[in-house]
């Protein structure tokens, strides 16, 4: 080859890597062993073609390695660095926490800030992103007792503290930092849950430290004053979670899972024209498992389509079933939020009703509440879609999720149904009758048909029929029964 031909290979190449060195600048800020590696071709590179003299050729690739070299340790600071509000991020706390190692006291809180997601909502990103400074220095200022701190995400601060803070400690930090900002003029208050891991044995390994504060601060959430400690057993719940979630998929190809069947009394006629669908789970190794707890797992684990295409499949096929058997019931199934947004539910649906040859008149959607607030506007969409398919819509738990009926009065749905929990100290007190009736009467006011749940007495029965409300549902009535035994008892039922 001739020098010119090297002198112009040599020279793309300075090109090509400049061009990189840039765009590894820019890219670099987050992928450090990018730039390593890139630095170490780039040598390669020099090393190959030095044994030939070109003169000074290979010298241009100096000033490129000097730039890389120094960007790579300017690295260090911005990949710890949270770019918002300057504190160590996840990375830099990891590194000082490994420096530290082992450490056999202290304690780690983790902090988070109530429903942030409403912050940004109602006023905005960037009025959202000045609360997390100014909190984010209120958490700083607290480093006179902790030894460092970090945001590790969206809104979880983290707090190092050399020494156990005790409780009444710890009601102090959560009370300061609760004390009214102000940001653009605007006074804003937060509240914090605190999950708290005391270091009294060696911790070694930082994930585990990480999932264990974790879990105090999934325990805090659920907490009144906010404040929860990690726990050994917790450990153990965690477990038995991961248990649930991973035997969830055998459990469901196996028949573990079975539906159940609890019919719905219309006060008016007296019959059994509807049943709920809830679903059962009697596991290999665990035995029964209710669906209040393997349900929000599997709603937060995103496996919750795979249920619910799975009971939208055994209950519609049940229904042709009963329907060969001259039972003409309509039946309810409950389904998730995440079932109502971004899937195909509603042509799924369709094709289940054409399949199994049942009229979509004969199917109701129940979702609850809060899942429906959580994500109004994508599910409202799905509601329309199924209500054009002739499918009902149900709003579970009513009066859980802290909604007005104001709010819910445009909602395309056919019916509300009243919690359970609403029951409670209803035969003695009458301001939680109050509650029920003034419930029942707007409702019915704005057009829904109104079922009362979990209804276990006659007298409650009495009330709610004098109230207003269209359906109880409950152990008054029946308790959920399997298909075959509800196949025996409906004759019964439907007689009024
Ligand atoms: P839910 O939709 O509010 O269902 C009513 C719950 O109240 C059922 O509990 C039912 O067995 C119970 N119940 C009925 N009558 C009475 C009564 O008179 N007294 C009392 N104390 N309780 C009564 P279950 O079956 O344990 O279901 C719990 C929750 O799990 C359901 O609450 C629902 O949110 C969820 N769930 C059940 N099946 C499914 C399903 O197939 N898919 C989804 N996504 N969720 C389901
Ligand atoms: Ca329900
Ligand atoms: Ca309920």
């Amino acid at each position: 080859m001739t020098q010119t031909m090297y002198l112009f290979c040599v020279t793309i190449l300075a090109i090509f890597l400049g061009v990189m060195l840039i765009a590894a600048g820019v890219y670099c800020w987050r992928q450090k062993r990018y730039l390593q590696q890139l630095t170490h071709i780039l040598e390669r590179q020099i090393q190959t073609i030095s044994p030939v003299d070109f003169g000074s050729i290979p010298q241009v690739f100096t000033p490129l390695i000097t730039a890389l070299i120094n960007l790579q340790k300017s690295i260090p600071f911005n990949v710890e660095r949270d770019k918002l509000t300057g504190l160590s991020n996840r990375v830099g706390f990891k590194r000082k926490i490994l420096s530290r190692m082992p450490i056999q006291h202290g304690m780690i809180l983790l902090i988070d800030i109530k429903q942030f997601r409403f912050v940004n909502d109602l006023f905005g990103f960037v009025f959202g992103d000045a609360l997390l400074k100014a909190f984010s220095q209120r958490v700083n200022s607290l480093s006179r007792k902790a030894q460092f701190v970090a945001r590790m995400n969206g809104n979880e601060f983290l707090l190092f503290f050399p020494e156990v803070i005790d409780h009444e400690q710890l009601l102090v930090i959560k009370d300061e930092l609760q004390q009214p900002f102000e940001i653009e003029q605007q006074p804003i208050s937060v509240t914090v849950q605190l999950g708290a891991l005391t270091l009294t044995e060696h911790h070694a390994d930082v994930s585990i430290m990480l999932r264990r504060l974790d879990l105090a601060l999934k325990k805090a959430k659920s907490d009144q004053k906010g404040i929860a400690y990690y726990d050994k057993d917790d450990d153990k719940k965690q477990y038995r979670e991961l248990l649930i979630i991973n035997s969830l998929p055998k459990g469901l190809k196996q028949d573990q899972l079975f539906m159940v069947y609890q019919p719905k009394l219309d006060i008016k006629s007296g019959k059994c024209v509807e049943v709920e669908a809830l679903i059962r789970w009697h596991h290999e190794g665990l035995g029964e498992i209710s669906p209040d707890e393997f349900i929000p797992l599997a709603e937060h684990t995103g496996m919750i389509s795979l249920i619910s295409g799975w009971v939208l499949e055994k209950v519609i096929s049940q229904q042709a079933k009963w329907r060969e058997q001259g039972i003409y019931v309509k039946v309810a199934v409950n389904l998730s939020s995440d079932d109502l947004h971004g899937k195909p539910i509603v042509a799924d649906i369709s094709n289940l009703l054409t399949r199994y040859l049942v009229p979509a008149e004969c199917l109701m959607i129940e979702i609850t509440e809060s899942a429906l607030m959580a994500s109004y506007e994508q599910v409202i969409n799905t509601i329309e879609q199924l209500q054009m398919l002739g499918v009902k819509v149900a709003i579970d738990d009513f009066g859980t999720g802290h909604s007005s009926l104001a709010y819910l009065r445009h909602l395309p749905v056919n019916e509300v149904k009243i919690d359970k929990a609403f029951l409670q100290g209803f035969q003695q007190e009458k301001q939680a009758q109050s509650i029920v009736k003034m419930t029942i009467v707007l409702a019915k006011e704005l057009g829904f048909d109104v079922t009362v749940e979990g209804v276990e007495t006659l007298s409650t029965l009495q009330i709610l029929a004098e109230f207003g409300a269209d359906r109880i549902q409950g152990e008054y009535f029946s308790k959920p029964c399997d298909a075959t035994e509800f196949a025996q008892v409906y004759p019964k039922l439907s007689q009024g």
